[in-house]
């Protein structure tokens, strides 16, 4: 059977990889691998990392692309590929506008689709924009529903999904982390050992504008208070992020502006990070498993379990809350100790096994 797996992100990139190499070693399939390239040099990485390589590359990316060119486009190459490749089923992870238009291509092709992440929800359609909507719209047109949590599902059913369409399988971005953390690995940026390192990653559309300034300018407060902490952003290379963290982070002694970090580098600075400051789906996910406190950029989540097991805590993009809840992480030992628990909610390592299972056991 061929079996078609999509990635158009890093994000994807990194949470198909286990997937793809789970049914590499299934003599049953046959994997052909779809690169949208929504996004270009970070997605190469990550693949390059995994030893993945895609059969079919789109290279859809533009400078500037709105969402609706960025969809026309992608659905006209996608007839093409569906005509040539006629898979037996899609595989797609997450909520980006690759995995929206290819499920709504397969759909009008009469293609299965398995939505891998399946059941995440704020149940705000305009939060985050365009996630939610991607999301539910794949969900609305997936043959198989892989949910990464007992929460997803219980999304997925309040949505009237069937039952027998959803399997819990833990999030695939645990498989790859646990992968990868094995490994000797180095950040390959000069931080010192020896002093506390706060890691932030910022770059999501909702943010964009005036919150994303506050959170900057939270960021050069905490700095500033701060001189013995060490201050790490890998910072994307999207204008609407990069401009401004370069106007108000750089000439600080203490903050360090870089480039994204390639995946195996980034796994390395979370290991040696004190706290982490994100509003990442994947990062809410991979922190709380290497025991790291994760604050979030964002007044709610869809990644609630981490949240609720008091590991991971939101702060939305608001100056005053980023510095006192940073600032006490870095000032009051028991508060720290209390979210340093490395609890994982998100899975166990297995997901992609389960993932194939139910694949095997419907095509074989
Ligand atoms: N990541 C990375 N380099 C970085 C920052 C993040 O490789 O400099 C990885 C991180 O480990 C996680 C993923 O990228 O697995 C998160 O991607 P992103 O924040 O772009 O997307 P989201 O998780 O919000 O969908």
């Amino acid at each position: 059977k061929k079996i078609l797996c999509v990635i158009g992100t890093r994000p994807e990139a990194i949470k198909m990889a286990p997937v793809i190499l789970a049914l590499q070693n299934q003599s049953w399939a046959k994997v052909r691998v779809l690169a949208t390239a929504q996004h270009r040099q970070m997605l190469d990485q990550v693949n390059n990392f995994f030893g993945i390589e895609p059969d079919i590359d789109l290279d859809i990316m533009r400078q500037n692309q709105a969402l609706t060119t960025l969809t026309a486009r992608l659905m006209l190459d996608l007839d093409d590929v569906l005509e040539a490749e006629k898979p037996d089923a899609v595989l797609v992870q997450g909520d980006t506008t690759t995995v929206m238009t290819v499920a709504l291509a397969c759909f009008y092709h009469r293609i299965p689709i398995g939505h891998v992440e399946a059941g995440l929800r704020t149940w705000d359609m305009q939060n985050p924009f365009p996630e939610e909507a991607n999301r539910v719209i794949a969900g609305k047109l997936a043959r198989w529903h892989f949910a990464p949590t007992e929460k997803a599902r219980q999304n997925l059913l309040k949505e009237g999904v069937p039952d027998r369409e959803i399997v819990v399988t833990g999030n695939t971005v645990i498989d790859a982390l646990l992968m990868t953390a094995a490994k000797k690995l180095n950040i390959g940026v000069d931080v010192d050992p020896d002093k506390r390192l706060v890691l932030i990653t910022s770059h999501r559309r909702e943010n964009f504008g005036e919150p994303f300034c506050n959170i900057c300018r939270a960021l050069r407060t905490l700095s500033e208070n701060n001189p013995t902490v060490q201050f790490l952003y890998p910072v994307h290379p999207n204008p609407n992020v990069k401009d401004v963290a370069y106007e108000f982070l750089s000439e600080l002694p203490n903050f360090i502006l870089c480039a994204p970090l390639d995946y195996a580098p980034f796994i390395a600075a979370m290991k040696q990070a004190y706290i982490i400051i994100t509003d990442s789906g994947g990062v809410q996910e991979e922190a709380p498993a290497l025991g790291k406190p994760v604050l979030v950029l964002r007044d709610e989540t869809e990644r609630p379990e981490a949240v609720d097991q008091g590991v991971v805590k939101l702060i939305g993009p608001h100056y005053k809350k980023i510095v006192e809840e940073v600032q006490r992480l870095l000032d009051d030992e028991t508060a720290y100790r209390a979210m340093a628990r490395g609890v994982s909610p998100y899975g166990d390592g297995q997901a992609a096994e389960r993932i194939v299972k139910t694949l095997r056991e419907y095509f074989v």
